[in-house]
């Protein structure tokens, strides 16, 4: 067997090690070197004109962002893949790889919020009809299909409030009405859910969160299976959203770490919602690896494991309290910080706005927090998240 057989069956650590990057075709150091170019030098005029070599201009690649693009391609068992600007740019990319003027395009209502706000303006500008649809509604999709369906948009779990999708269910009925299925999956990783297996055609990663792991580096990554790889490549050169080598050097680096900071993530989310179920003033905790959530089946049925994301919903009925309750807990965390993104080893706390659901509603019982576990003393979160709900009580 090759060296390259042994790593292909050995642990997802492990490959996190080598994967993406052969030390030898640079002199043996273990990280690949960044290389900051714009104009690439050909040898001689025909092999200008033919460009016919790996490299010809900055935008469309370089060793360091091929080093990243090909582990993606690892991890997802995908054809090929893009490395873009911000995991915004890794959802509209294939949008506008994929759809033309006069197409529909079915979005799951639990959408990324800036996705939502792509599709109602520049999508809508360019002549493309939109419908959101409920993210429980598995094979009934087929009844949301148009002839000029082309395109249907899934993101498992949903964002701020984690409902799951049926994923293959939902990719058989797409595939029969010929539309391209999109998954956003950052919040599992390739680590956790591998969509190519389950019938999703572009994986799309906003690899700011885990994959970067720091809170240092924007940037997006889009797998396609072999038909819908070519097509993509296009658009991105089309496009010109290429992505500095230095950022995706900081990315290769987080991911060599990401399966032992996942672990770790992912250990303390659990322990922290499971403990905030029997909290008063928690009327809910939403995270997909419970037991008492509703999507927790199909969670369980295709995904290998859970992230260090999830939310609870704080048991204040009266609407016209929710924010100054918000507030409240928001303002008493030490620990915590309050910011937007995620995936980085500090904890983060957001109120979540929802108003923009049409289908998947807030929920009624009180404000949604978000919460991301970073890599503390899970003990000294869960005190924090306690001063939280105390002065929820006393407000
Ligand atoms: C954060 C996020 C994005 C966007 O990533 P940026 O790099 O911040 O643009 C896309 N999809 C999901 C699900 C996200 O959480």
């Amino acid at each position: 067997m090759s060296k390259k057989d042994y790593l292909a069956q050995a642990g997802v650590n492990t490959r996190l090690t080598k994967i993406g990057y052969e030390p030898r075709s640079f002199h043996g150091f273990v990280n690949p070197p960044v290389v900051h170019a714009s104009t690439v030098l050909f040898p001689d005029a025909g092999t200008m004109e033919r460009g016919d070599q790996a490299y010809t201009y900055g935008t469309r690649g370089t060793p360091t962002t091929d080093a990243l693009a090909s582990a993606m391609d690892a991890l997802e068992g995908s054809a090929g893949t893009v490395v873009v600007p911000s995991g915004l740019v890794a959802v509209t990319l294939p949008f506008l790889a994929c759809l033309s003027a006069g197409d529909h395009a079915l979005v799951v209502d639990s959408v990324y919020g800036p996705t939502r706000r792509f599709c109602d303006t520049m999508l809508k500008r360019l002549g493309i009809e939109i419908t959101y649809y409920d993210p429980m509604i598995g094979a009934d999709i087929a009844s949301l299909m148009q002839p000029n369906t082309r395109l249907v948009h899934t993101e498992a779990p949903g964002s701020n409030t984690f409902e799951m999708q049926d994923i293959p269910a939902i990719a058989k009925a797409a595939h029969a009405g010929g539309a391209v299925v999109t998954l956003d999956n950052t919040w599992a990783t390739p680590l956790y859910f591998r969509p190519l297996e389950h019938g999703v055609d572009i994986s799309i990663h906003a690899a700011t969160k885990y994959p970067s792991g720091h809170s240092d580096t924007l940037i997006g990554t889009v797998s396609a299976n072999e038909q819908w790889w070519p097509k993509l490549h296009d658009a991105f050169v089309t496009l010109g959203v290429c992505t500095s080598s230095e950022d995706a050097y900081t990315t290769l680096r987080g991911l060599r770490t990401m399966g032992v900071r996942l672990e770790r993530h992912a250990s303390s989310a659990l322990s922290l919602a499971r403990e905030l179920e029997t909290r008063a003033g928690v009327a809910r905790v939403l995270h997909p690896a419970l037991e008492s959530f509703p999507g927790h089946a199909l969670w369980k049925r295709d995904f290998s494991g859970s992230s260090g994301i999830f939310s609870i919903v704080l048991d204040i009925p009266d609407q016209a309290r929710h924010k100054p309750a918000a507030h409240a807990f928001l303002d008493a965390l030490q620990f915590f910080g309050l910011g937007y993104s995620w995936g980085g080893y500090q904890s983060l706390a957001v109120h979540v706005w929802l108003a923009d659901r049409t289908v998947a509603k807030a929920p009624a019982e009180g404000p949604v927090i978000r919460l991301q576990i970073g890599l503390e003393d899970a003990e000294d979160l869960l005190a924090d998240i306690d001063r939280g709900l105390a002065a929820v009580r006393s407000a």
